[in-house]
Parts: C-alpha cells; structure tokens; sequence
C-alpha cells in the first residue's frame, strides 16, 4: 500500500502546489465559499469518488471505496480563510482585499486533494473506506457542527472509526518536519463573556460610584491559575489547557473576554459550582 507513495506523491507536488496558490490568491471566509468549493470540484474530477456538496455551506464531502473490506477512516482539511490583509509580497498572494489565508487552510485543502488523488490510485489495495471532508467555516463558524448535522459521518453508509486532521505550523517549526503527541494533539475553543457592571460618578465622589474594574481584571487573572491547578491536580501537566483573556472597558460596564483553550473532552467541561 506505501510502495511508491512517497514517489507518487512526489509527482503530484507541483500540481497540489498550484491548487494551493490558487486558493491562497482567492481566499474566502466563512460557510459560503463558492470558488474554493470549485477548485476542490475540479481537482476531484476523474477520481474513483462519490461527491456531494453541502446544502447551507460550501462543503464537499468525497467517499472512497476500497477494493477490500475494513473500517472507514475521515480525513478532514479546512478551506476558510481570515479578515486578515496580506502583505507577503509572494507571486501568489491574496487578490482579495482584506482576507488572506493567513492561518493554512490553504494548504490543508490542498493537501487533502492529494490525499484523494494518492489513495485513489491505490484503491484496489485499500482495505475499508475514506471520507474525505472538505470544511468550510472552521474559524469560528461551526462548519464541522453544519457538516456533521448535514451527515458527513454517514457518507460512507457506517461511522468513521477515526477522523485524522492535522494543522500546518510554518512559523513555529522547520519544512520537512512534522510533530505530534500522546493523545489530543489540538485543542477545542470556547468562549465565556463575563460583563460585571458598574455605576458612573463624579471624581471627588468615588463613594458614589461603582467601578467594576477592580472585580472585573482579578476574576479575568483568577482564571488562568485556577486551570493550571487542576490541571496539575488530576495530573495532566503537559495537558494544561489555557486561558486567552481580553477585557473592555464601557461606559457602564466592565467586560471580560475569555477564549478557553481545552483538549479532550473531559478538558472542556467545568463543573457547576466548581469553577465560576
Ligand atoms: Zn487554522
């Protein structure tokens, strides 16, 4: 099965390259991606695929049916982009004003492309079946919640047994070199709005007012020490967790802004009366 992948895949690289410049220079944000959703269209043609498109966002959901029998397998690439302006300076850089691929999803679905383009040559040896998911809105639009409720886990006729995502990290790590770890490798996201509101008053008068930023900024900072601890209590210290917090001020509030970083379910879930 990986006789000759390497090659093969080597063969392919200036192809999936192009269809990653292309995508980068017309990037798309959200659910609604029409030329993204194109441009995997095309790249799929002619492959031994059973293709369908989402019906409330731009998805493509691809079925690969090996010769032999076995479990089905998802591989899932994100193809949105960011409100982000590009200013690489690159050949093929965004031709859209103030949206970018900024984050790799580019990539992501262009190497999903050549996913399907490699396991499709070898589909007489493939043992089981292959979702390849197409999704759009991962940046804060649920597109996997969209695709799941439009039946992507389904699309092979039997639930995947394991879904495989990865993320490209250009900045952080060296080209040729890929990472990974014991269990969840990526965090999930949340986001809790706290607003402690306060009372505007005169200066010479502070008695008569109420300010909400000595509540507010020690309950946002009160967070993060609060996860590493239980983090550290149910043992999992290379597992902390995080917490991103940003804070406003308004005229007749305080709010707090936390972006609740969690791997693993049981990560994510805070007990009632436990941690508010
Ligand atoms: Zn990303």
């Amino acid at each position: 099965m990986a006789a000759g992948i390497l090659e093969d895949a080597a063969a392919i690289s200036g192809e999936i390259a192009g269809l990653r410049h292309s995508i980068h220079a017309e990037p798309e944000i959200g659910l609604d991606l029409p030329k993204t959703q194109h441009k995997v269209l095309a790249a799929l043609e002619g492959l031994p695929l059973e293709i369908t498109c989402g019906q409330s966002l731009s998805s493509v959901t691809a079925v690969l049916r090996g010769a032999r029998p076995g479990q089905t397998v998802l591989l899932r690439g994100d193809m949105d982009a960011l409100p982000v302006t590009e200013r690489t300076g690159v050949s093929y850089s965004s031709q859209v004003a103030d949206a970018m691929h900024a984050c790799g999803h580019d990539l992501h679905t262009a190497m999903l492309a050549g996913a399907a383009r490699l396991l499709s040559a070898r589909r007489a040896d493939l043992a089981g079946n292959v979702i390849f998911m197409f999704q759009p809105g991962e940046e804060g639009s649920a597109g996997a919640r969209i695709m799941i409720s439009e039946g992507v886990l389904d699309a092979a006729g039997e639930r995947p047994s394991a879904a495989y995502a990865l993320h490209v990290a250009s900045s952080v790590l060296p080209l040729g070199v890929v990472a990974s770890r014991a269990g969840t490798a990526m965090a999930a996201a949340d986001t809790l709005h706290v607003t402690v509101r306060g009372r505007g008053g005169h200066g010479a008068q502070p008695h008569l007012a109420s300010d909400p930023i000595p509540v507010a900024h020690p309950a946002r900072h009160g967070a993060r020490p609060r996860r590493a601890r239980r983090a550290a209590a149910s043992g999992q210290r290379s597992d902390p967790g995080g917490v991103r917090a940003s804070h406003r001020a308004a005229d007749d509030g305080d709010q707090a802004v936390r972006c609740l970083r969690s791997r693993g379910a049981h990560r994510r879930h805070v007990p009632r009366g436990d941690d508010r």
